[in-house]
Order: structure tokens, then C-alpha cells, then sequence
């Protein structure tokens, strides 16, 4: 079958990281064109925008946006105007009205919007979905504890208003909350530790609820130097399910649990981008990005020590 085409706008570290190596593997996409103010691929058509990018490769299909949140809604108005499948990195955009106008668009379109949230392929994620369908929620913890320095080098654009700084890994954990639990979870509160240089929190305490009364608390750091953590731990009627590194390790009641060796992330959320262009639908969840918004609006704030990359 022939492979849909596919042009990137942004090339910085996820897309090289992930995004450009799952699309030359791809037998569904051929990543043709790229569009970078500063950055070139190999092998395609280079462009320094978006909109160049669509003026000079029409024959485009699909667009994938890998650019920072602050970026994102401009840039898929514009590639669904332009008749365009999108890919959308995480977080989707900066404000749920914002969010709600592109799902809005690629229905009037009629073009496929995958607004992805990737930690959700993780291969646990849908053997501890699975397990926890049935069980009665207790409560829990989540641990999502980095270092900044190692994982987002030199991106001011996380330190910015919109950037949502320690909730641009922590809307991960969110994301794969959401999936799992097997009731509703809300904000109870908040706490939001931001630098007095930054518009955006280096660390967030969480406390989510559910309707009956089951308390998840949350803990995201950007401050961790020594062992990485992304934990989620939920407790139930029927024991403990622990998932571990970001969603890739599960543990019920101590036990370790085989996952199918499904493949990588980002292959499996190329492979299914072109199953939802197949059948002319879309995937999008608001609910992670919805709690994050909650936090950020119920949560009390409190200045620390600024921030020097
Ligand atoms: P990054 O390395 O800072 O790269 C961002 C890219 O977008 C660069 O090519 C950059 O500049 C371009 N860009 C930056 N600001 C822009 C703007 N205002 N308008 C247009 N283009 C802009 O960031 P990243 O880590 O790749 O993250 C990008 C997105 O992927 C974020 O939403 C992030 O949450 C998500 N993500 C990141 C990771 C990760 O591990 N890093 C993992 C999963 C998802 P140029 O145009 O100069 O090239």
C-alpha cells in the first residue's frame, strides 16, 4: 500500500529523539519534508516554517507538530486548514479553549487530529488498565521525580507562562491516571513550588480524589539528581498494582507481571495515527490536560530558589 507522506514541523529533542526514527521505520508514513528555524534533516525537504512547509510540499498528507505546547495551536489550525492528518505532541496546547477549538476544527476538516499523550503506550499501561477495570479503588501514589537538567536541556520554553513546567512530565503520569483508574479522578489541591525567575513550577504536590472518596497524592520533581523516578502505585480491593518506569514494569502484590513485548512508543503511535486516518477518525482525551488546568487553578503557589540551567 502506498505510504501516506508526512511532513515534521519542529526539530528538537523529541523529534529526533523519537519521532524521526519511528517514521523512517514506518512501513504506513514516508517523512518527506521538515520545518526548522535552525534545525535541517537528511534526506528531506527542508523548510524554515510550518507554513512554508505546506506551500512547498502540497502533496503532504499529514503533519506531525513536535514543537513546544506554546506553539501548538497555530500549528495544527494551520495543517488542518491546509486539509491535513495531525499528529500532535503532548501537552496538546496552553488553554481548554484552545484545545476544544481544534477538536472543533478537524471535525469541520474532516481530517484525522491525533492529539496523542505517548506514556499511555507504554507496554504495562494496558495490562494494569486491564486489571484495575474491575477492582474498587483505594488510593495511591505517584512519584514522577527527574532531573530537569538531563532530560530538557536548554528548553526555556518549559520556564515560560504555558510552559507547564514539572507537569510537562507530570501531565505523562496524568495521562496514564486516567487510562488506568477505574473511576473519575479529581483535583482535591494543590501545591506549586515555582522558581522566583520562572512563570512555571519546578515541583507539584497533588492530592486527586475520586467520587468515593479514594485519595491519590501525587508528587512531581523536577529537582531529582540521583535515581529517576515514575511510579504509580494504587491500591484496591484486591491488593497493590505498581507500575514502574514510566509506565514500561507492572507489579501486583509484590509480584512481577510479564507484558507483551509490544513494540516501542512511538512506533505504536505511528501505526496508530494511520489506523485512525484509515477510518477517517480522531483521538483525543482533554481529561489529562483538564487536571492539569485544575491544579494550576486551585493550587496554592509558593516561590523557591530561582532556576539556573
Ligand atoms: P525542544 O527540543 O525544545 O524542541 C522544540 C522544537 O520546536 C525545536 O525544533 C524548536 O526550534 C521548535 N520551537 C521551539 N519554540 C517554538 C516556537 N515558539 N514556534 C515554533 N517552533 C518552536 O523540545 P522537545 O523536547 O522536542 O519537546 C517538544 C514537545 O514534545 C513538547 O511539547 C514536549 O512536551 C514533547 N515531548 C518531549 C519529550 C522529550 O523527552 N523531550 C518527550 C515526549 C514529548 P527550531 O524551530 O529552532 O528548531
Amino acid at each position: 500500500m502506498k505510504r501516506l507522506r508526512i511532513g515534521l514541523q519542529g526539530v528538537g529533542k523529541i523529534a529526533r529523539d523519537q519521532h524521526i526514527p519511528a517514521l523512517r521505520g514506518s512501513d504506513a508514513f514516508e517523512l518527506v519534508a521538515c520545518a526548522s528555524r535552525n534545525a535541517t534533516v537528511e534526506g528531506v525537504a527542508n523548510f524554515h516554517d510550518l507554513a512554508a512547509m505546506l506551500e512547498g510540499r502540497p502533496d503532504l498528507d499529514a503533519v506531525s507538530v513536535c514543537t513546544p505546547p506554546q506553539a501548538h495551536y497555530e500549528a495544527v489550525k494551520m495543517a488542518l486548514k491546509a486539509g491535513k492528518h495531525v499528529f500532535l505532541e503532548k501537552p496538546p496546547c496552553t488553554t481548554l479553549r484552545e484545545f476544544e477549538e481544534l477538536v472543533a476544527l478537524a471535525r469541520v476538516a474532516n481530517r484525522t487530529l491525533f492529539q496523542t499523550w505517548h506514556s499511555r503506550y507504554a507496554k504495562a499501561v494496558a495490562p494494569a488498565r486491564a486489571w484495575l477495570k474491575d477492582r474498587t479503588l483505594r488510593g495511591g501514589r505517584v512519584l514522577w521525580k527527574e532531573n530537569v537538567r538531563q532530560w530538557h536541556p536548554g528548553q526555556s520554553w518549559i520556564w515560560a507562562a504555558g510552559g507547564f513546567g514539572v507537569f510537562d512530565p507530570g501531565i505523562n503520569a496524568i495521562s496514564i491516571l486516567t487510562e488506568i483508574a477505574p473511576a473519575p479522578v479529581f483535583v482535591r489541591s494543590a501545591m506549586l513550588q515555582v522558581p522566583s525567575n520562572c512563570q512555571s513550577p519546578i515541583a507539584a504536590d497533588i492530592t486527586f480524589v475520586t467520587d468515593a472518596g479514594a485519595a491519590i497524592v501525587a508528587e512531581f520533581d523536577f529537582r531529582e539528581e540521583g535515581h529517576q523516578i515514575w511510579t504509580i502505585e494504587l491500591s484496591t480491593d484486591a491488593g497493590v498494582l505498581e507500575l514502574k518506569n514510566g509506565g514500561a514494569d507492572l507489579t501486583i502484590n509484590g509480584k512481577e507481571i510479564a507484558v507483551p513485548d509490544e513494540a516501542e512508543e512511538y512506533p505504536r503511535l505511528y501505526g496508530r495515527f494511520a489506523d485512525l486516518i484509515r477510518a477517517g477518525a480522531c483521538d483525543v482525551d482533554a481529561r489529562p490536560f483538564q487536571l492539569v488546568t485544575d491544579a494550576f487553578f486551585v493550587g496554592a503557589r509558593r516561590l523557591v530558589e530561582p532556576f539556573e540551567d
